[in-house]
Parts: structure tokens; C-alpha cells; sequence
């Protein structure tokens, strides 16, 4: 992180507790959905980004979107699954950004199965890249954010980090596996001054969940009656949570699991 004597008096009367400028931040799964939403909300918040995914399209629009917001951008084509990719990655960044500051691991599938149905090769695609990614990210990242004094880790959990499904095995595996590996983050390097957490969104509306209302019968409706808010959350609902996350607001949080939810998890 950018140390206090490196910031103007100006900047920092200008400031307070939430105020990126200065950082990069890498978002994987950047260039749509949930990683959209936070990507925008840190730079609106004054980071620079790096968005990571696969589709180049989808990352050059999710770039002019972050630009526009006036701050640099870049997109970097990488499947997080892959170890060489992911040091590439991390290279690219400190290389293209001047240094790294935050990194979300937000990229995520999901392949809807009970376990009886699901394949090996599904159950590691799902697990590779919902959790083992976060792994790979995690542990690049690591000597960077120790050598520049500390830095910030979002981890995208779930609400199946908590509930059962037995529709999605390998997901709530990778999701509950999450949250655990969060918790070994935050502590392993609590003393590097990284802290690690993890964000469990509830029902929101993307191209993830627009797949999921086709696949499962009477979807749009449950999630309406269960969720106290009565609305899916929206991308833009994840730019708040994600700033605090990566501030200086959140010092002392760490290893924590923050539901963002509309209310899901708390109805009996
Ligand atoms: P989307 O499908 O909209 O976005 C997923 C993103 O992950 C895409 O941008 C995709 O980019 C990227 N991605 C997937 N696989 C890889 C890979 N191997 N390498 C690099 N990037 C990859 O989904 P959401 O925005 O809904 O989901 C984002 C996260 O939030 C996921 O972890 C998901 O599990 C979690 N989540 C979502 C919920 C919801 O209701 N929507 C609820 C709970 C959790 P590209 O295609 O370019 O590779």
C-alpha cells in the first residue's frame, strides 16, 4: 500500500478513509457481472484496474467503461486456472500499472448437476475455477503486496459458503472452500499487513444467475419471497462492500465472510 508520507497533505485533507487513488487494483472476472460492479466502484473510487478474462471483447468494453470514469484501465487475457497464465498476469500488471495494491478474485462458474450427475472433469472445472484460481492469484500476488508493505484480498464466496444445494455440489465445495481459505489467508499474512476477505453475494442479476432462472423451474419467484429486500441484487450493489474491503477503512478486518445479500441468509 502507498505509505502515508508518499501522499500530499492536500490529498490526504481530500481524502479519508475510502479514497483509492494511488492503488491498482486486478479484478478477475472483471469484464462483466459482480466483477464489473466492483471494478467500477474502485475506480470510482480512484484505482487504476487490471480486469482479467478470458473474452477479449467483453474486457475491451468493461476497459472504455472504466476509463471513462477517469482512470487507467487495462485488460489482461488470462484463464485464471492456469499457473503460467497467472504469473504472466501478475507480471503484466506491476509491469503496465507500476504496482498492485488489491486483488479480487471474483471469476466463477457453475455447472448445475446433483452430485450422483456430475463428472469428474465438471467437478475439477468448476473447483479450478471458483477456488483453485483464488489459490494461484492469491499466492502470486502475495511477494508484491509484502514487498510494497501490504495490500487487500477479496474473496467471492457465495450464499452456498453457507446453505446446502443439491443441485450445485462442486460450486458449494468451491464456496465453502473459499471462506476457509480466506481465513488461512488473513492469518498467514496478517503480519505482512494483507488482510483477506470474503464477500457472499446473495441473488444478483447476471449473466451467471440469467442461466440459472432458465435451469431451474419457479427460480425468479423464490428468491423474490425469500430475500426480505423482495429484489435481486444489482452489480452496482457490490461497488460499497468492495471499497471498504480495499481501504483503509478495513485495516483491521480480516478473514471476515460479509454477506451482501439483501437480507437472504438472515430469514428463518
Ligand atoms: P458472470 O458469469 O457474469 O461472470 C463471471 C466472470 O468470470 C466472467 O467475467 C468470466 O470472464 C470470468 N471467468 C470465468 N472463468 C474464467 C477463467 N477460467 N479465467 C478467467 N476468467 C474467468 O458471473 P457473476 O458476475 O454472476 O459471478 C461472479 C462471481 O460471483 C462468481 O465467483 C460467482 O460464483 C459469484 N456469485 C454470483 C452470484 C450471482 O447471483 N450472480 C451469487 C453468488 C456468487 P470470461 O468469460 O471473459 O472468462
Amino acid at each position: 500500500m502507498r505509505s502515508e508520507s508518499d501522499i500530499s497533505e492536500e490529498e490526504h485533507m481530500a481524502s479519508g478513509l475510502f479514497d483509492l487513488r494511488g492503488n491498482v487494483a486486478i479484478v478477475t472476472g472483471g469484464n462483466g457481472g459482480i466483477g464489473l460492479g466492483i471494478a467500477r466502484g474502485l475506480a470510482d473510487a480512484g484505482a487504476d484496474i487490471a480486469v482479467v478474462g478470458r473474452n477479449q471483447d467483453k474486457s475491451n468494453a468493461a476497459v472504455a467503461d472504466l476509463r471513462a470514469r477517469g482512470v487507467r484501465a487495462i485488460a489482461v487475457a488470462a484463464d485464471v486456472t492456469d499457473k503460467t497464465a497467472v504469473a504472466d498476469m501478475i507480471d503484466r500488471v506491476g509491469h503496465d500499472l507500476g504496482r498492485i495494491d488489491i486483488l479480487v478474485n471474483n471469476a466463477g462458474i457453475n455447472i448445475r448437476k446433483p452430485p450422483h450427475a456430475l463428472e469428474l472433469d465438471e467437478w475439477r472445472s468448476v473447483i479450478d475455477t471458483n477456488l483453485t484460481s483464488a489459490f494461484l492469484c492469491s499466492k502470486a500476488v502475495h511477494p508484491v503486496l509484502k514487498a510494497e508493505g501490504g495490500g487487500k484480498i477479496i474473496n467471492i464466496g457465495s450464499m452456498m459458503s453457507i446453505f446446502g444445494a443439491g443441485f450445485a455440489p462442486a460450486y458449494a465445495a468451491s464456496k465453502g472452500g473459499i471462506v476457509q481459505f480466506t481465513r488461512a489467508c488473513a492469518c498467514a499474512w496478517a503480519t505482512d499487513n494483507i488482510q483477506a476477505n470474503a464477500i457472499l453475494p446473495g441473488w444478483i442479476d447476471t449473466d451467471l444467475t440469467r442461466r440459472a432462472r432458465k435451469e431451474i423451474d419457479g427460480l425468479h419467484e423464490k428468491v423474490l419471497a425469500r430475500t426480505p429486500a423482495a429484489r435481486w441484487g444489482a452489480i452496482d450493489d457490490f461497488a460499497g462492500i468492495a471499497v471498504f474491503l480495499s481501504s483503509p477503512a478495513s485495516d483491521f478486518v480480516t478473514g471476515t465472510a460479509i454477506p451482501v445479500d439483501g437480507g437472504f441468509s438472515i430469514m428463518g
